[in-house]
């Protein structure tokens, strides 16, 4: 995974982006809880399930098809959260799908399942550049966990800044 902290960042890019009035704060939440449920698969770690099983570590949970259920159930508590249900549907689909896609671009562990219930074959996309983050938080507190969070600096939070401030102007422009 990359650190639990930087799957944050792609939700909070896009509230920032979109604004209050698409993105009020109760579809932030929904998108941060999004983005954060895929690593609930490392608890399995701990229950005995192999990371390289189905529904190890990177698999079911990191799919795409597992992020548009996730966007599609999530979509169903839009009202309640004062949001429009199809704007709700693709913020919490890109937060799902960006976790699998910024682990796929770290360069440790196995690839995800991205394709997972249909295929278990494991993928990483062609630009490996985020260094993975360790397993247990304890060794972020390590020279190898400041390198960790400064790859995650630079190759997640600086381009979510980028898009956080696009769509700031944008909203800006046009307001
Ligand atoms: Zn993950």
């Amino acid at each position: 995974m990359a650190t639990p902290l930087s799957h944050l960042a792609v939700p909070l890019a896009l509230t920032a982006a979109l604004g209050p009035d698409l993105v009020p704060p109760g579809l932030m939440i929904l998108a941060i809880a999004c983005a954060l449920l895929p690593d609930l698969d490392a608890l399995g770690l701990w229950l005995g399930i192999p990371y390289e099983h189905p529904f190890g570590h990177r698999g079911f949970t990191h799919s795409l098809p597992f992020a548009v259920a996730l966007a599609a159930a999530g979509s169903l508590l839009a009202p309640a959260a004062g949001a429009q249900p199809a704007v709700a549907f693709w913020v919490l689909l890109v937060s799902a799908a960006s976790h699998g896609l910024l682990d796929a671009m770290t360069n440790g562990g196995l690839g995800i399942a991205f394709f997972s219930p249909f295929s278990h074959r494991r993928h990483f996309l062609p630009w490996r550049v985020i260094e993975v983050s360790p397993l247990r938080p304890s060794a972020l507190f390590s020279r190898r966990g400041l390198r960790v969070l400064r790859s995650e600096m630079r190759w997640v939070w600086m381009p979510c800044v980028v898009l956080a401030l696009v769509g700031l102007a944008l909203r800006g422009m046009f307001a």
